[in-house]
């Protein structure tokens, strides 16, 4: 699911892409119970676990379609893991771009 709609934000492309530290967990499945997003321990067929990167990435939307565009909406969705600095950035009160 990494990166990059920065649209709300003023930053350019590199900086919010820069903001990734690229651990992949992002791109690991999901299930929603009771509200709650939790995470399995399955990767996207397409994640290189090695490396925390995709091996799609330019073509991510079009050969994967459930891949998802990161944007501030949904860093403040709850999807994304609690420390991901763009949570820690955009969800949390008095973090960089909280509203
Ligand atoms: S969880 Fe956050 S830091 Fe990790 S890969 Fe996903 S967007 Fe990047
Ligand atoms: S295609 Fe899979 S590995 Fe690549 S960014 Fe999307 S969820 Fe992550």
């Amino acid at each position: 699911m990494r990166e990059t709609d920065n649209n709300e934000s003023k930053m350019s492309r590199e900086e919010w892409d820069a903001i990734c530290e690229q651990c992949g967990r992002c791109c690991y499945e999901k299930l929603s119970y009771r509200g709650k997003i939790l995470y399995t321990q399955t990767p996207c067929r397409h994640l290189d676990t090695e490396t925390g990167l995709c091996t799609i990435y330019p073509e991510r939307f079009k050969l994967h379609p459930e891949c998802t565009q990161l944007t501030t909406e949904l860093a403040r969705a709850g999807v994304l893991p609690d420390d991901c600095p763009y949570v820690l950035m955009f969800a949390r009160p008095g973090g960089k771009g909280s509203r």
